[in-house]
């Protein structure tokens, strides 16, 4: 079905972007964990904090043991806390982490697959109803760790597309991610999550590298051709 005028123009401008990112950085084959079930660990982490800080808290993890779902929740709360110490916020994380552990061990036999098992977006609610999953961590796990095609969207991506002009800034979180799932659902099915995958990662890189919170460095980016004529909206 052909897109409304709007929204295929923006449709154009995202598959552009796509084309001018990933031709000045390559695919990212951007796996944010060794292991899906890292990926999950990851995803409850990072919340309000960088991914160095994550890293850093895995690697507690590793050095406490096996990063595994009957390993962690076996952990004493204790032991857990002082391991996401470096994340910041880290009792509220080991709450959460712990509630996403129960239900998984106890609701789904430490099995992601199970977890992970049925239609995209009846997964995506079982993960909202775990304390502490709101929907950009559901759509990273299901994006990375599930196998489920759901285009993520973070502060990144609401930064960039807003300074072209390509949504409100403030827009909802479920809207842009339709806005972004309708533009960008051009590709065979097969393609689809790889595609989203590394979309996602191109807007982290060029997030960091170039469209500063504080300072847009349009200079050198690679979305710069994309830019509207009178430069970043603010
Ligand atoms: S740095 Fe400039 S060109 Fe790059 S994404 Fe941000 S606004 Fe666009």
């Amino acid at each position: 079905m052909p897109l409304p005028m709007a929204l295929a123009r923006t449709a154009r401008s995202l598959r552009q972007a796509y084309r001018l990112m990933r031709a000045r950085n390559g695919h990212q084959h951007w796996w944010p964990g060794e292991t899906p079930f890292e990926v999950c660990v990851g995803a409850i982490l990072t919340q309000n904090t960088s991914w160095t800080n994550v890293e850093r808290a895995i690697a507690n993890l590793k050095a406490a043991g096996p990063i595994a779902p009957d390993a962690l929740y076996g952990m004493s709360r204790p032991q857990l806390r002082e391991c996401l110490r470096p994340t910041g916020y880290f009792n509220l994380k080991t709450e959460r982490l712990g509630a996403f552990l129960k239900v998984l061990v106890e609701e789904h036999g430490g099995r992601l697959d199970q977890l992970f098992a049925g239609e995209t977006a009846v997964v995506r609610e079982r993960l909202l109803r775990i304390h502490g999953i709101g929907p950009e961590t559901a759509d990273s796990m299901l994006l990375y760790a599930g196998g489920h095609a759901r285009f993520v969207v973070d502060a990144y991506t609401r930064r960039i597309l807003g300074r072209h002009g390509w949504c409100d800034p403030t827009i909802e979180y479920d809207d842009l991610q339709a806005l972004c799932e309708a533009a960008l659902s051009h590709r065979p099915a097969d393609w689809q999550l790889d595609y989203w995958q590394d979309y996602h990662a191109q807007l982290v890189m060029v997030g960091k590298d170039y469209c500063r919170r504080r300072e847009a460095r349009c200079e050198h980016c690679p979305l710069r051709p994309l830019l509207p004529a009178d430069g970043p909206k603010a």
